[in-house]
């Protein structure tokens, strides 16, 4: 069985906002689904990082920012 990592974001240890654990499993998403295009989001098709907490299985979303 996959063991969940601890992982950095902007120098804060990420931790679960639900339960507090800070153990994850990692996957990318394809943001350029239909769901997403009536947004008009500028980073449509590309990925977003998804954290999922390893204890309780909530899902952490991290959108690649656009640059103003
Ligand atoms: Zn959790």
């Amino acid at each position: 069985m996959a063991t969940g990592e601890k992982f950095d974001k902007q120098g804060k240890s990420l931790t679960c906002t639900y339960c507090g654990n800070k153990t994850f499993f990692t996957r990318e998403t394809l943001l350029n689904t239909a769901g997403m295009t009536f947004l008009n989001l500028d980073w449509a098709n590309q990925t977003a990082e998804n954290y999922i907490c390893e204890k309780c299985g909530y899902i952490m979303w991290f959108l690649p920012m656009p640059k103003f």
